[in-house]
C-alpha cells in the first residue's frame, strides 16, 4: 500500500546514505539528525516528492531551502557536543534550525522575511514541538545582541564580506560558517575565536547561496 510517510523516510535514509555519507560527512550526530528530521515538512506540498533531491529548493519569496549536502557540511563544521548556544541568520524554511535544534542546547535564529519566520516558527514549534528555537524577525547582520556571545554562528546566506558584527558575538573559543563572497558564488569559511581574543579563518568549499541582505552585507 502506498505510504507517503514510509516513502519519505526511505528517501532520507536514501540521501544520508548516497548524497551526505558518500561524500565524506563522517559526524554521527549529524548523520543522525538528519536522518530523523522530515525534509519533507519544510517545502510545499506541490514540492515534497523533491524533499530528498540533490539540490536546494524554492521556498517562496524569492528563497531557497538549502541542499541536504551543504546543510551536513555547514553543521559538521560547527563541531556542535549538545550543550551550544548557536546564532543562525537566515531560518528560511526552518530546516537548517530544525537540524541544529538536534544537536545544541538552544538556537537563536534570525530572518529578514516576516513570511518565511512566521511559517518557520509554526511548522517548528506548532507542528513538531521543538521548544529549544528563538525566533527574530530583523537584520540578522546585527546578530541578537540581547543573548550574545554565541558558542557557534552559522549564516545560511552569502556575505560579500568577512561579517565582523557577528564575529564580535562569538564567544570564548566559539565557531562561526559563513559564505563569504560575490554575488555568483562564496568560499564557504569557517572561524574559530582563538583563547587570545583573535579569529582564525579558515576555507572549506566554494559555494552558491542567496544573497545576505542588511547593514553589514548587501
Ligand atoms: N537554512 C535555510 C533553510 O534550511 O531553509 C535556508 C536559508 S536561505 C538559503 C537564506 C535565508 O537568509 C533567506 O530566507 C533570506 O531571507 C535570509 N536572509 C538574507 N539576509 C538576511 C538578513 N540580513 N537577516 C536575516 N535573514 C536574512
Amino acid at each position: 500500500m502506498f505510504s507517503a510517510s514510509r516513502d519519505c523516510e526511505r528517501a532520507r535514509k536514501t540521501m544520508v546514505a548516497r548524497q551526505l555519507v558518500g561524500r565524506g560527512i563522517t559526524d554521527e550526530r549529524v548523520l543522525a539528525a538528519m536522518g530523523k528530521v522530515p525534509r519533507e515538512r519544510f517545502v510545499a506540498a506541490r514540492q515534497r516528492h523533491k524533499a530528498y533531491s540533490d539540490g536546494a529548493l524554492g521556498i517562496g519569496c524569492g528563497q531557497t531551502i538549502s541542499q541536504p549536502y551543504m546543510v551536513a557540511l555547514m553543521t559538521e563544521a560547527l563541531h556542535l557536543s549538545g550543550g551550544e548556544r548557536v546564532l543562525e541568520v537566515g531560518t528560511g524554511s526552518g530546516y537548517q534550525t530544525a537540524v541544529l535544534a538536534e544537536l545544541a542546547a538552544r538556537v537563536y535564529t534570525v530572518e529578514r522575511v516576516v513570511e518565511l519566520s512566521e511559517r518557520a516558527t509554526e511548522v517548528l514549534c506548532d507542528e513538531m514541538g521543538y521548544a529549544n528555537v528563538s525566533f527574530k524577525v530583523g537584520d540578522g547582520t546585527l546578530g541578537w545582541a540581547e543573548e550574545a556571545p554565541f558558542d557557534r554562528i552559522i549564516v545560511t546566506a552569502g556575505a560579500p564580506r568577512r561579517p565582523e558584527v557577528l564575529l564580535g558575538q562569538l564567544g570564548r573559543l566559539g565557531e562561526a560558517v559563513v559564505p563569504v563572497g560575490g554575488r555568483r558564488w562564496q568560499m564557504l569559511t569557517h572561524y574559530r575565536r582563538q583563547s587570545d581574543g583573535s579569529v582564525r579563518e579558515s576555507e572549506l568549499c566554494e559555494c552558491v547561496f542567496v544573497k545576505l541582505i542588511g547593514a553589514d552585507a548587501w
